[in-house]
């Protein structure tokens, strides 16, 4: 239990540099000091009642803690009991009491009076929405066409989400759906499906000598953001690992990484394939690559030999030098050439990549790419790589 003794103290300490904590250390300290689970109100010093939940405002679902004052919630933190959060929430998650009492937020159906566009709306009961609802939808579906009904949604819950796509959509006979995916994450998605099957990525950052970043904001956003932002923070602190990231803008990440290279937007996959092309020429496939090799399929025959995919692998990829990608991507081709032989040549090494390099019209490919270097230097599925990266048939 942090109290104001104990809080005085510790700065005391840090401010006179009477003792000099570890990052392990300090990190111990802060949590015994910290209180689990528990509130109080500064205005009347009750306690406040503290209800169990998950915060819904990203895929990551982090685990909460809501605590009410007087019946109303007043104040969301992350469940000291969550391993993989360690406690804590994002700044969103901290904020997300306030879209409850937020005045815009609709808790009612409306029908548009007006012509789109013109603000006009009226208030309706949920028997007319849902009566209305269904009389559209039933006169699609006897005109042969339930494809034309799309249903598009925001973060929603898991069992909401199931509800809808395997359960609501294919009994009406829709597979038309739009998410917030679709905005962002979608190329990124479908890549790692057409790559490795069906699973989310994540790395093993405690364990990695070099992390190469492709337009990941991974300190400010991404999918499990907090946990990974402080996995990611303590492994740059306490084992000074090299992070190099690219990206068009300085993000936080960026400026916490070693080097920040300025490509020009979309051109990730450029770079990419020019590292792949240096690790297949410079021969840095090696042992870790030949070992992964084994189980890709590289070419059209299934039965093709260690020798046979190198060789296919470096015919592909012949064209695409750092020369090549330096005229696309604006990053000098010393210096993509420097990188991937350190990358490559890097015992256990990890590739994290987001929106920055994915969400535009190439980001399928660029993914792709992404995914051949990290397979070309033997980097899945091992200490310090991309962790679980081949799916089993598992269905989401
Ligand atoms: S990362 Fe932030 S917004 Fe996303 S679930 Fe966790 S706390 Fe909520």
């Amino acid at each position: 239990m942090i109290n104001r003794r104990k809080f005085l103290k510790l700065g005391a300490i840090t401010a006179t540099g009477a003792t000099t904590l570890t990052g392990a250390e300090a990190r111990a300290e802060t949590e015994k000091l910290k209180q689990a689970g528990q509130d109080f109100s500064y205005l009347s010093g009750t306690k406040r009642d503290a209800v169990p939940t998950a915060c819904a405002l990203c895929a990551s679902r982090c685990a909460a803690v809501a605590y009410l004052d007087g019946g109303y919630v007043v104040k969301v933190e992350g469940q000291p009991e969550s391993k993989r959060t360690q406690g804590r929430l994002c700044a969103k998650g901290q904020a997300g009491h306030t879209q409850v009492y937020d005045p815009d937020r609709i808790l009612k159906p409306m029908r548009r009076t007006g012509k789109r566009g013109d603000g006009q709306w009226q208030q309706i009961s949920w028997d007319d929405a849902l009566n209305e609802l269904t009389e559209r939808l039933r006169k699609l579906r006897e005109a042969g066409e339930p494809e034309k009904f799309m249903f598009h949604h925001g973060w929603i819950s898991a069992s909401a989400n199931a509800l809808i796509n395997k359960v609501f959509l294919p009994n009406y006979g829709t597979a038309t759906i739009a998410d917030n995916s679709c905005l962002g994450q979608s190329a990124r998605i479908v890549a790692h499906e057409l790559t490795w099957g069906n699973h989310a990525d994540n790395w093993d950052f405690e364990n990695t000598g070099y992390i190469l970043n492709f337009g990941s904001n991974v300190m400010e956003a991404h999918t499990n953001h907090v946990a990974m932002s402080r996995r990611l923070s303590h492994t740059l602190t306490d084992h000074n690992t090299t992070l190099i990231t690219f990206d068009v803008r300085l993000s936080n990440t960026a400026a916490k990484s070693n080097v920040w290279y300025q490509l020009k937007p979309g051109t990730d996959a450029a770079i990419a394939l020019a590292m792949c092309q240096v690790v297949m020429q410079e021969e840095l496939y090696r042992f870790q690559g030949e070992q992964f090799l084994e189980f890709c399929q590289v070419t059209p025959d299934p039965n093709a030999t260690l020798a046979e995919k190198v060789a296919a692998l470096q015919a592909h990829l012949a064209e695409y030098t750092p020369e090549w990608a330096e005229q696309i991507s604006g990053v000098p081709a010393a210096d993509i050439r420097q990188v991937a032989v350190a990358f490559a040549s890097t015992n256990r090494a990890c590739i994290i990549s987001s929106r920055g390099a994915t969400a535009h019209f190439n980001g399928l490919d660029t993914e792709r790419a992404i995914q051949m270097l990290a397979a070309l230097t033997g980097n899945i599925d091992n200490p310090g790589g991309r962790c679980i990266g081949v799916a089993l048939n598992r269905e989401n």
